[in-house]
């Protein structure tokens, strides 16, 4: 990647590649942060002679940008290209990988996933004819012995939303890869982002994000990301998003691309204090369990120390954390309600710590379905506030 100012990429460390990848100086005002490109259209110089962009559902300048970041960022260090695309919102990027899958066709999920992910598969895709089914990713066997011959895709979230499951990316890739079938392998790499995770590196073929969260990582704007090394389906996800039309406008890319800037930062000090977090709710009375992937207790912690690293290879697990409160329902939700620095509030992966009732609030969708989640769980998404700050409030809370 070399830019207009000289400058070349190519060799660049991923913190680097966050600040700079598809981000050239603007070429006509030199102004170092490219503009937005608030336009819908693009005047041409003769019928079909156009500087390549035409219309802004098919492509927009301050898109693209957020597009070679996403693909750069996801793609870091891998051997082949990658390939980046960005959506509305974590569901339309959802929806739209989803499209190449034909009814009649099988897609293997995990049995912990994000509520709006189970709901648009089990209410808007099913009725279409395709047909998926949920098991335990931590169990490479099980999930052996859940692909059926026409598996088409096998979605994993890991670490899971909000369970906090934990599953062998590489692993499920290696059973994608020996299957008769050769289901794709996607993987939703919300809640690690790509600074503590890189599934394409580990064999998987898609990579999906809610960029609303740690991406973008402001609480100010929603938006989804693909990225892919598969030349043939991008091309066919391309022509997607621009007829299916679940685009992000410019000034969406522009907070997203302003955020990924400090991602590094950010997770560094997520992980930080979210393991200090988990700490001390493994050590307090009204909590009964805790479920992050940092504490050598949890299952899937030796799967996650080789998987969820830095760039630099350091492990590190992130600031997503879940509990059960011992109180039970009534406990849980009045606890939740306690908290001074945490926000009461769905959503997660921003700088504010918040904290949320998942069967109440994010999780409604699965309620009364296999995937149901525990009436006394509490999810937290730390922030990057000062750690002291985040303990004492819980402290204060759980009373
Ligand atoms: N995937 C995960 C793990 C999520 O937590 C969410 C939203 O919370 C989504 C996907 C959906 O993303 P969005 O809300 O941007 O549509």
């Amino acid at each position: 990647m070399s830019s207009p100012s000289g400058k070349n990429h190519s060799t660049a460390r991923f913190e680097t590649l966050a600040i700079h990848a598809g981000q050239e100086p603007d070429p006509t005002t030199g102004a170092v942060v490219p503009p937005i490109y608030q336009t819908s259209t693009y005047v041409q110089e003769q019928v079909g002679q156009h500087k390549g962009y035409e219309y802004s559902r098919t492509g927009n300048p301050t898109r693209t940008v957020l597009e070679t970041c996403l693909a750069a960022l996801e793609g870091y260090r891998l051997e082949q290209p990658a390939y980046g695309l960005a959506f509305a919102s974590g569901m339309a990027a959802t929806d739209t990988l989803l499209r190449l899958v034909k009814a009649g066709e099988h897609v293997l999920t995990g049995n912990d996933v994000y509520g709006g992910t189970y709901r648009l598969f089990e209410q808007v895709l099913r009725p279409y004819g395709l047909d998926f089914s949920y098991v335990d990713m931590g169990d490479l066997q099980a999930v052996a012995a859940a692909l059926r011959p026409n598996t088409r895709l096998i979605w994993l979230e890991t670490p899971t939303n909000p369970l906090m499951k934990i599953s062998d990316i590489a692993g499920v890739a290696g059973l994608a890869r020996a299957h008769p079938n050769r289901p794709w392998l996607a993987v939703d790499n919300t809640f690690a982002s790509p600074y503590l995770q890189r599934p394409l590196a580990l064999g998987a073929d898609f990579v999906i994000h809610s960029t609303t969260k740690y991406l973008a990582g402001h609480s100010d704007v929603v938006g989804g990301g693909l990225v892919t090394t598969d030349a043939q389906a991008y091309a066919r996800l391309k022509y997607l998003q621009n007829a299916v039309g679940a685009v992000p406008g410019p000034m969406d890319c522009f907070l997203t691309v302003r955020g990924i800037k400090t991602l590094g930062l950010r997770m560094q000090q997520h992980a930080r204090s979210g393991l200090a977090v988990a700490q001390f709710l493994a050590q307090h009375a009204r909590v009964a369990q805790v479920l992050y992937p940092g504490l050598p207790a949890h299952p899937g912690y030796a799967v996650a120390a080789r998987q969820m690293c830095s760039p630099d290879g350091s492990p590190a697990f992130g600031g997503m954390l879940s509990f059960l409160h011992r109180g039970g329902l009534e406990a849980a939700r009045a606890m939740a309600a306690r908290t001074r620095v945490f926000a009461l509030a769905e959503s997660l992966g921003g700088v504010e710590s918040l904290i949320e009732h998942p069967g109440v609030m994010t999780h409604a969708s699965v309620a009364g379905s296999p995937l149901e989640v525990p009436p006394n769980l509490i999810r937290l998404s730390v922030g990057v506030e000062a750690t002291e700050d985040l303990i004492e409030d819980l402290e204060q809370a759980l009373g």
